[in-house]
């Protein structure tokens, strides 16, 4: 496992953070680690790379134990804070020159690293000369210097324009091949297009840890329908294998079905029993996003 978290819990002062969090991670997965401001993402990520301590649980990267090999640990694990915290008085290449003396890492990973984020033509400016995405390139070719098994992402792409987002996108999908990458992130779409995994936080309690493709084999539908009257809610209960209903505007429904067949031909045969017509019809799969309201709302 190259990563393992076990019953973690920690509270800042009074305020609950993590309760009881526990999750694990084969090598080469990249894991979309989702959840509104405040569930307690970063404090897992400052854990998960030892840089706080929690009250309760254990924590394992490479099945080296973080708590008590902090160092160890870090040896393994790339770690891009927050913020991105760089000296941005400095040259590119200066500043990995100087992470490198820090870490005491070869030199030569310097050039390695450079042109994996596709830094090179930008090594002699100054840091703060860079775009947003390209200070973020930065942070990344900083974080894999000592070539990590571990990628510990927080907010990678917060803050970048489309076409940056989608660079940095393809930059963690690129880096991933090898390793094992826990970002985290608001943008549902941004964990449909990069990971293999996703685990939504809320309070800092774990409410789905699912594979992608599981979630997209699920049998839910989603119908939004447009009546041409309005209609009382014990009708809409008539129709088979409905989940949950929302009213909204008075004519229209959204409802969730579970079912292998298409509801739409169902609704059809509804609306002709009961004299009405259908003025709209709309059906989506349960995607990502919808899960992530459902959850967290
Ligand atoms: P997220 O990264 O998901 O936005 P955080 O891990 O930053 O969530 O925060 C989880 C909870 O812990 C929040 O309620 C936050 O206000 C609180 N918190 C985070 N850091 C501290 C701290 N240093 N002191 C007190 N409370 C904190």
């Amino acid at each position: 496992m190259s990563i393992r978290v076990t019953s973690v819990s920690k509270v800042y002062n009074t305020q609950k953070a993590l309760n009881k969090v526990s999750f694990s991670a084969d090598k080469g997965q990249i894991i979309g680690f989702l959840g509104p401001n405040g569930a307690g993402k970063s404090t897992m990520m400052k854990i998960l790379t030892g840089f706080i301590k929690p009250n309760f649980g254990e924590v394992f990267v490479d099945e080296i134990a973080v708590l008590k090999n902090p160092i160890e640990a870090q040896k393994v694990i790339g770690y891009l804070p927050e913020h991105n915290p760089l000296y941005k008085d400095m040259y590119v290449r200066e500043y990995l020159q100087f992470q490198a003396s820090i870490f005491k890492v070869d030199k030569i990973q310097i050039e390695t690293c450079l042109e994996k984020v596709g830094l090179k033509t930008e090594a002699h400016k100054k840091i703060n000369q860079l775009s947003k995405g390209y200070q973020q390139r930065v942070g990344l070719a900083a974080a894999i210097l000592h070539n990590p098994s571990v990628l510990i992402l927080d907010e990678p792409t917060t803050g970048l324009d489309p076409n940056q987002l989608v660079e940095i996108r393809e930059l963690i999908k690129e880096l991933g091949k090898n390793k094992t990458v826990l970002f985290s992130t608001h943008i549902m779409q941004e964990v449909e297009a990069v990971c293999q995994r996703v685990i939504i936080i809320k309070k800092g309690e774990i409410l789905v840890d699912k594979k992608l493709t599981e979630l997209k084999e699920n049998n839910q539908q989603i119908i939004e329908v447009t009546f041409d009257y309005k209609i009382e809610e014990q009708f809409i209960k008539r129709l088979p294998n409905i989940i949950s209903y929302k009213n909204n505007y008075d004519t229209t429904w959204y409802i969730t079905f579970e079912s292998e067949e298409d509801m739409r031909p169902k609704i059809f045969d509804f609306a002709q029993e009961n004299g009405l017509k259908i003025l709209g019809l709309n059906t989506q799969n349960k995607n990502l996003e919808t899960l992530f309201r459902e959850v967290t709302n």
